[in-house]
C-alpha cells in the first residue's frame, strides 16, 4: 500500500506539487490526470525516490520511507518503475534485463525470469537483445523487468504512450491483468482519459500541482468538477 501525504515540492519558489495526499491499496491502480506541467512526473519522481520533496511523507506498506529528515535510498523502496523513457539495456539480452534487479540463487532468478516472460507471452524471446523487438514487445519486457523483484509499488509515467493505438488497448489490458496478479498498489500517469476509465480503480485530477478531485472513474466522468475536467471527458469515444 503507498500512501503520500502532504507531499510538496517547488521550484524557483514555484510549488510544482502542493500539498498532494493519495493513497493507493494493493492490487489497485489509481489514475493521476492531469495537464501537461501540472507536476505528475514529479510527483512519481518523489516517490521513487529520484526527486526530494521539501516537505511531506511517504510510506509503503505502513513504514516510512521518506519525509524531511529520513529516506530509504531508491533502490530499496520496494518500487518498480515504468515510464516512457525508461528503455531497456540495449546490451543485455531479454533475460539479462528481466533479471536486471534480481538478487538471490541463479535458479531462482532464472525461474522468475521464465515466469514473468511467459506472462508477457515473450518466452521466446529470452535469449533475444532489445533491438530485434517490437516497441509493444519491449514495452512488454520494460514490464516484466520493472514486477520481477515483487515491487510492492509500480509507478507508471505514459507507459503506453509510444504505442499505436490497436496495440496500445491490448498492451494495456494485458498489463493491467498482470498488475492485479502480483498485488502491486500502482500509480498511473496518463494524458489520456480511455487510459484511465479502462484501468483504474480511483482517478485523481491534478491542476497546478494540486489535487482537486478524486474518486471512483465513473463518479468522476458523471460529475466533473471544473471546465476542463469536462473537455477532458468529453474526448471519450
Ligand atoms: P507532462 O504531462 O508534460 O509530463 P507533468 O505533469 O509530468 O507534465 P512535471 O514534469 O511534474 O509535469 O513538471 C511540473 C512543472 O515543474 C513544470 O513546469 C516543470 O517545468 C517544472 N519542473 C520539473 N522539474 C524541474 C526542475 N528540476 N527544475 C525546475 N523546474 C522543474
Ligand atoms: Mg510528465
Amino acid at each position: 500500500r503507498l500512501e503520500i501525504r502532504n507531499l510538496r515540492r517547488q521550484f524557483d519558489g514555484v510549488a510544482v506539487v502542493d500539498d498532494v495526499s493519495l493513497r493507493v491499496m494493493p492490487g489497485q491502480v489509481t489514475c493521476l490526470l492531469g495537464p501537461s506541467g501540472c507536476g505528475k512526473s514529479t510527483t512519481l519522481r518523489m516517490i521513487a525516490g529520484v526527486e526530494m520533496q521539501d516537505t511531506g511523507e511517504i510510506w509503503v506498506d505502513g513504514s516510512l520511507i521518506c519525509d524531511t529528515v529520513f529516506r530509504v535510498p531508491p533502490e530499496r523502496r520496494a518500487i518498480g518503475l515504468m515510464f516512457q523513457d525508461f528503455a531497456l539495456f540495449p546490451h543485455l539480452s531479454v533475460a539479462e534485463n528481466v533479471a536486471f534487479g534480481l538478487s538471490g540463487p541463479r535458479e531462482a532468478r532464472r525461474a522468475r525470469v521464465e515466469e514473468l516472460l511467459g506472462r508477457v507471452g515473450l518466452r521466446r524471446f529470452i535469449d533475444a537483445y532489445p533491438h530485434s523487438l517490437s516497441g509493444g514487445e519491449q514495452q512488454r519486457v520494460a514490464l516484466a523487468r520493472a514486477l520481477a523483484p515483487r515491487p510492492r509499488i509500480m509507478l507508471m509515467d505514459e507507459p503506453f504512450s509510444g504505442l499505436d493505438n490497436r496495440l496500445r488497448d491490448d498492451i494495456r489490458d494485458q498489463t493491467l491483468e498482470i498488475l492485479k496478479q502480483e498485488d502491486a498498489a500502482v500509480l498511473l500517469v496518463t494524458h489520456e482519459p480511455d487510459e484511465a476509465m479502462r484501468m483504474a480503480d480511483e482517478i485523481a485530477l491534478m491542476r497546478a500541482g494540486r489535487i482537486v478531485q478524486q474518486g471512483a472513474p465513473y463518479n468522476i466522468y458523471n460529475a466533473p468538477k471544473d471546465r476542463d475536467a469536462v473537455a477532458f471527458f468529453s474526448d471519450i469515444n
